[in-house]
């Protein structure tokens, strides 16, 4: 017997009923960019390996453990082609805004993007090898306003909240400046040095290589002695402070409600100033549902010019599962046309070829069976109208046409195909 095959561990095909959940989010997401005056950016599935190690940092969990790297076609072992399947959507933004130069051409570059990210986790409910995001990148040199950072974030909650969601919670920081973020990660080495035997080992590894993660470890001993830091925003200059008191009153003008979370520090390096995750408690373990913040040195990191930025990004797995008791209409058509013998069969075929063309949505049987089968086939693809071409319609160049909701029945001519699919269309 030939080998069955399985879909790949930690990816998942996403099937023709579930089609409209992803639509209905893609086209929400949409309208709230269009509305914000976003326009969409598509970058490749893979990148250079290094591309991603220099944005998101070395010492992060995603380029240590997660990067799903490609070999090259003659590889030696262990060798690599040098290219890695996007684990997020930032670095290859920032990479095209570069290399297109988009500074040249407008003052403010204001990005979105909707696919799929990869990343070598080990799977559980919510995470995902394969896995798709919705992400908005503000890039510019006219970017650093505490009401952009609000904005990104209000476009981030109205997303969720016109996909359905109400259960979620906001929560923001701010890291302040790359000189701000130096003072902290000394003021918290000063404190974590005490307690090193407390804390796990990959939090040992954090304190020399990246002091910032420790204050978000799961583990219950280094939970403990995180809760025991007083933790503000002392850490922050004058400027930095005020720029963040700027965001959150921003952010209450708007009657979006968040909560300062002095330990959010996001895992990658990039990040300045605010941010920001969005979690659902109904998710369980898993419970991010999308997170983003400002990090205004990347672009030069990158090679490219001194402008200032700020994005998020949403998981749409995530969304779609604080949603799931959501049911939506299974896709339905306009006509289904019926037919008794191989001359009404060809009849059929040439009739729905030219309703396509007036974007009537028709289908049919396409070898002959009985009536009630066709009949059935009408009603499983929710077909409005059935079209019927018996013989007593042939001869007189016309179509029955039945209104499955109301039984209603009329006979249309066959002579002018614009006129019946106006018909057909009218009320859909
Ligand atoms: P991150 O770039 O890790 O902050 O991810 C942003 C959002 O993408 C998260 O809040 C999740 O909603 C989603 N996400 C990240 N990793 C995964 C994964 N492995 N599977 C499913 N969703 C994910």
């Amino acid at each position: 017997m030939s080998k069955i095959f399985n879909v790949a561990r930690g990816t998942a095909d996403i099937l023709p009923a579930d089609i409209p959940l992803w639509h209905e989010v893609e086209s929400k997401a949409r309208l709230v960019f269009k509305n914000a005056n976003f326009s969409e950016i598509r970058t490749p599935a893979f990148e250079e390996t290094e591309l991603f190690a220099r944005s998101m940092g070395q010492t992060s969990d995603v380029v240590q453990k997660q990067m799903l790297t490609l070999m090259s076609q003659n590889a030696q072992e262990g060798e690599t082609s040098g290219l890695s399947l996007r684990p997020e959507g930032t670095a290859s933004v920032v990479r095209s805004y570069i290399e297109n130069s988009m500074d040249r051409k407008e003052p403010i570059s204001k990005l979105f993007y909707i696919g799929p990210m990869f990343r070598g986790e080990r799977p559980q409910k919510g995470r995902l090898r394969q896995f798709h995001q919705i992400g908005a990148e503000v890039i510019g040199p006219q970017t650093i306003s505490p009401l952009l950072d609000a904005q990104v974030i209000a476009i981030a909650v109205d997303i969720l909240k016109r996909c359905g969601l109400n259960g979620f919670k906001l929560k923001i920081n701010s890291l302040g400046s790359a000189q701000d973020k130096e003072n902290f990660s000394t003021f918290l080495r000063d404190q974590f040095k005490n307690h090193l035997s407390e804390l796990c080992p990959d939090c040992q590894n954090r304190f020399e290589r990246n002091v910032f993660r420790i204050l978000d470890c799961k583990v219950q001993t280094c939970r403990a002695v995180v809760s025991n830091l007083k933790l503000g925003i002392s850490h922050l200059s004058d400027d930095s402070q005020q720029y963040f008191q700027q965001v959150m009153h921003a952010l209450q003008n708007m009657g979006i409600a968040f909560e300062h979370t002095p330990t959010l520090v996001r895992g990658l390096d990039y990040y300045t100033h605010t941010v920001f995750e969005i979690s659902d408690p109904s998710l369980g373990s898993q419970d991010a549902l999308g997170a983003g913040g400002r990090y205004n040195d990347l672009v030069t990191l990158l090679g490219g010019p001194q402008v200032d930025a700020i994005g998020f990004a949403l998981g749409m797995e995530r969304i779609l599962l604080a949603n799931a008791t959501r049911e939506i209409p299974a896709q339905k058509i306009d006509a289904f046309c019926v037919f008794f013998d191989d001359n009404s069969l060809a009849k059929a075929f040439a009739l729905i070829q030219e309703l396509r063309k007036y974007d009537v949505s028709c289908d049919m049987s396409f070898r002959l069976s009985s009536v009630k089968s066709q009949m059935r086939q009408a009603d499983k693809n929710g077909a409005r109208f059935v079209m019927i071409l018996g013989d007593e319609e042939l001869k007189e160049g016309k179509v029955a046409l039945k209104e499955m909701a109301t039984g209603a029945q009329t006979k249309e001519s066959l002579d002018n195909i614009a006129q019946l699919a106006q018909l057909i269309k009218k009320g859909s």
